[in-house]
């Protein structure tokens, strides 16, 4: 599967400078889209949380968030060019210290060009009960035996040690709960981790409820999950409610 998401990556890389700048402006937008999609769906904590992407015609560099900015406020200008060792490579903006969340995560899978980090209320609820996430809603399912747990502090990511023991609590999966933190959720498109984070943080909000409530009922069987699974994570449904999302928050200016 890696190799044939490497090849697909290569056979889309652009030829000439002219089409590598137009992709890179393409990929920027996208960001900054996704940064106002996610603070419009409450995904923003201050200034804090980050949204990277690879460079499709140099995967081992990334684009990322700048620090000391909201998830909204990010520009074309403010946009990081970041190596494998999260060095910035261009741009003069401020780095996150958390940079190896990112860095870490595109070492450890090929398969991956969209990392998000943020700070939701009810996922940081559930991480700090200890408990993982249970198929109480439809969102449940986007995670089902794919959801990691990252237990080793509550402080911030800020080596690539601490890094590279988040991309390992990721394995396969396609998100983490950094416990009592935040959440780290990924994805092959820009589409898909903005969506994956906002159905994680409504999959934890329904089950708290459910907790909270009471005893809730046993879950459907491993086959009717994985059928929910299978259909939710095809990737026009991605594309599909992030251009919803993009309408949306461009409606409301
Ligand atoms: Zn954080």
């Amino acid at each position: 599967m890696i190799n044939r998401k490497s090849a697909n990556r290569k056979s889309t890389r652009p030829t000439t400078r002219a089409g590598q700048r137009a992709t890179h402006r393409s990929l920027k937008e996208q960001l900054i889209l996704a940064g106002k999609v996610l603070v419009a769906e409450g995904q923003d904590d201050f200034t804090r949380g980050h949204i990277s992407f690879r460079l499709p015609d140099d995967p081992n560099l990334f684009f990322m968030k700048a620090h000391s900015i909201g998830l909204d406020e990010i520009t074309m200008q403010n946009i990081l060019t970041i190596d494998p060792e999260g060095n910035v490579v261009a741009g003069t903006a401020r780095r996150h210290s958390e940079v190896y969340i990112h860095s870490e995560i595109f070492k450890a899978r090929p398969d991956v060009n969209c990392v998000i980090h943020t700070h939701p209320t009810y996922s940081i609820a559930l991480s700090a009960t200890g408990r993982g996430l249970k198929c109480y809603s439809q969102p449940g399912a986007l995670f089902y035996e794919a959801l990691g747990s990252y237990t080793d502090t509550i402080n911030l990511i800020r080596s690539q040690a601490m890094g590279a023991g988040v991309a390992r609590a990721l394995g396969k999966g396609r998100a983490v709960l950094l416990k009592n933190h935040g959440v780290v959720v990924t994805g092959a498109t820009i589409a898909e981790a903005v969506i994956g984070t906002i159905m994680l943080e409504n999959g934890a909000m329904v089950q708290l409820l459910a907790e909270a409530a009471g005893d809730p009922a046993p879950e459907f069987s491993r086959a009717d999950i994985e059928k929910l699974k299978a259909d939710i994570t095809q990737p026009e449904q991605f594309t599909i409610n992030f251009d919803y999302l993009v309408r949306r928050v461009k409606r409301r200016g």
